[in-house]
């Protein structure tokens, strides 16, 4: 029986965790605190409200509160708190930077503060491939756990600086720390601004798809769920002070996603625009997985084709979920350069 503190847990891949998390341990209950941004968003969360309201609770607060953290952890005594909060997008970093060092940075160390002052467990980090830099689209090149932090872009470099202090309240105040770096999720509840759900929202809202010029750039794609289950286990079995990357080794080119989603959707390739680069728009990255295969058994299990191909018919059946949400978009992808 325990208790997880999910931070940043009504965004995309917070909000799936506690769903999956909830339907698949009976007994345990999860803390969900959340400053609620433009991209937090409770709707993702009504039927988890509804079916375990007895073990499911919200606090609406900002990981950088050092008191109201300190409170909660006090109260609530988490077992596990899982960090998911952070400004994620970005586009955004590249328009408004000093927010991403905020949160992700500084709004982490609070967070690590708390759990040293109230003497959390088990503290889990999540971050990103993109800490590592990029990778030329023709190499072999993978990116292991103990490849060199070469952030290029304020996002990146904003997690990539979390990481590192996860890391040194690991070392000097012996909090039991573990951190996933893992590649682009996908799946349902993803705020419209990432490609997947933009792409497919903006065809089905009848207008373009704003392709970046350098369109065979690549991404590693995992379903939110094979990593939800990376999570799980790390917190089961992963070694204390240890980094696990999470991956799944597909790579798929943004034109490609493109023309999946077209196809998925019946529609040709006139939806298709190319727009300039955004700043830093990294080519590609690939994550070497066989720490956390060989030490803890991970797989993943959605294939893509038809994890990709649901994740799209998810956004076309569930209008209802992203139309509100098409308002607090804060860039527009169409205007680089
Ligand atoms: P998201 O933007 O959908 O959700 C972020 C959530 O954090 C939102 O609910 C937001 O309200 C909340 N939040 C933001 N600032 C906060 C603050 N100061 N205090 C409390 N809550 C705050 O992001 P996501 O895609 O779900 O990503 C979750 C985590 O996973 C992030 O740390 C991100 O860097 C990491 N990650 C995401 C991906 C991906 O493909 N989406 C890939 C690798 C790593």
């Amino acid at each position: 029986m325990a208790t997880l503190f999910v931070t940043g847990g009504a965004g995309f891949i917070g909000s799936n965790f506690i769903r999956y998390w909830l339907s698949t341990h009976p007994n345990d209950s999860v803390v969900n605190y959340d400053s609620l941004t433009y991209a937090g968003n409770l709707d993702s969360l009504r039927d988890v409200e509804r079916a375990y309201a007895d073990r499911y609770t919200f606090h609406q607060g900002n990981i950088g509160n050092l008191e109201l953290t300190s409170r909660l952890f006090e109260k609530h005594k988490p077992d596990y708190v899982v960090n998911f909060a952070a400004e994620s997008h970005n586009s955004r970093a590249v328009v408004d930077p000093g927010l991403f060092f905020e949160t992700n940075v500084m709004g982490t160390q609070s967070l690590l503060q708390a759990a040293v002052d109230t003497g959390v467990p088990r503290f889990h980090h999540i971050s990103t491939c993109e800490v590592y830099g990029d990778l030329p689209l023709d190499s072999d090149a993978k990116f292991s756990e103990t490849s060199p932090y070469l952030p290029r872009t304020p996002y990146n470099a904003s997690k990539a600086s979390a990481d590192l202090a996860v890391r040194a309240y690991h070392e000097t105040f012996d909090l039991p720390i573990t951190i996933s770096n893992c590649s682009n999720n996908y799946g349902p509840y993803q705020f419209p601004e990432k490609l997947i759900p933009h792409f497919t929202i903006r065809v089905l809202e009848n207008e373009e798809m704003t392709l970046y010029k350098s369109s065979r750039n690549k991404r590693e794609w995992l379903h939110v769920i094979d990593h939800c289950k990376a999570i799980e286990l790390i917190l089961k079995d992963g070694r204390i002070g240890e980094t696990y990357n999470v991956g799944s080794g597909v790579e798929v080119d943004i034109e490609t996603v493109a023309d999946t989603i077209l196809s998925i959707l019946d529609l040709d390739a006139s939806f298709k625009i190319y727009v300039p680069d955004r700043p830093g728009h990294d080519r590609r990255y690939l994550l070497d997985c066989s720490k956390i295969r060989g030490e803890l058994g991970w797989e993943p299990e959605f294939q893509f084709e038809e994890g990709f191909k649901e994740t799209v018919l998810w956004y076309k059946d569930n209008r209802e979920w992203w139309e509100p949400l098409l308002t607090r978009l804060q860039v527009d992808e169409g205007k680089w350069g």
